[in-house]
C-alpha cells in the first residue's frame, strides 16, 4: 500500500457499522485518530464495539458509512484485504489461535508461508520473535504444552512476523491471571518502546 509520509496511523472518521440489517447498530459516529508510536486501549462494557473496530482497522470488515485511514490509505479502496492484512497488521486475540499440532517457532513461522522469504530464514526469524517475546527457550513447545501466557507470547510472536506497522490485540489478556496478564502486557510495552 502507499503511505504518506508522516501520516497519522489509524483515522476514523463518522464511522457506522451495523449487523442483522441494521437491527445491531455496533458503531455509530465514531471517529478516532491514533498517531504513530501511539499505544491506545480502547476500553468499555462488553457490546460496546471493540471488537468491530478492530475488525475494521484490520479489514476483516466493511464500514457501513465513513471512512477509516491507515498510514494514509482509505481502507475503502484496498482491493486485496489479505496482503494488506499481511503487510500492515499484526492480530492477537483473546484466545491465541495457536496450531496444536505445531511447535511454537513453527506457528511463528505460519504467516511468514506465501511471502517468499526462504525457509531458513523463516526459521531464523521466528527464533529472533520468541527471544523478543522472552521464549527463546520454548521454542520447540506445543502449545499444549505452554502455559497460557507463554501461550499468548508465541501469538505476540505470530502477529510480528511480517514486521506489522500497527499491533492489534483483542482483549489479549482476557483469558489469563493478573500475573500472566502483566507479563502479556509488559511485552507488548516493550514492542512498542523498540
Ligand atoms: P465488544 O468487542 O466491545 O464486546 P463487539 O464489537 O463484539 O463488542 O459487538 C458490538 C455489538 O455488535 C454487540 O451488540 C454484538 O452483539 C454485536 N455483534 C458483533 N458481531 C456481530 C455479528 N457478527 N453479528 C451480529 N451482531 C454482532
Ligand atoms: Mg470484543
Amino acid at each position: 500500500m502507499s503511505e504518506a509520509c508522516g501520516s497519522p496511523a489509524i483515522v476514523a472518521r463518522d464511522v457506522e457499522k451495523a449487523y442483522e440489517l441494521g437491527r445491531i447498530r455496533a458503531l455509530t459516529g465514531m471517529s478516532l485518530t491514533v498517531e504513530a508510536g501511539e499505544w491506545v486501549a480502547i476500553v468499555g462494557p462488553s457490546g460496546c464495539g471493540k471488537s468491530t473496530l478492530l475488525h475494521l482497522v484490520a479489514a476483516l470488515d466493511h464500514v457501513d458509512a465513513g471512512h477509516i485511514h491507515v498510514l494514509g490509505t482509505d481502507l475503502d479502496l484496498v482491493d486485496d484485504a489479505a496482503a494488506y492484512r499481511r503487510r500492515t497488521v499484526g492480530l492477537v486475540f483473546q484466545l491465541h489461535n495457536l496450531l496444536p499440532s505445531l511447535s511454537a517457532v513453527e506457528n511463528v513461522e505460519v504467516p511468514m508461508f506465501g511471502t517468499g522469504r526462504p525457509r531458513r530464514e523463516r526459521r531464523r526469524q521466528a527464533h529472533v520473535l520468541l527471544e523478543r517475546v522472552g521464549l527463546g527457550h520454548r521454542a520447540d513447545g506445543r502449545p499444549a504444552e505452554l502455559s497460557g501466557g507463554e501461550r499468548q507470547r508465541v501469538a505476540i510472536a505470530r502477529a510480528l512476523a511480517n514486521d506489522p506497522r500497527l499491533l492489534l490485540a483483542d482483549e489479549p489478556t482476557g483469558s489469563l491471571d493478573s500475573t500472566a496478564g502483566r507479563r502479556v502486557l509488559d511485552v507488548l510495552r516493550e514492542l512498542r518502546e523498540e
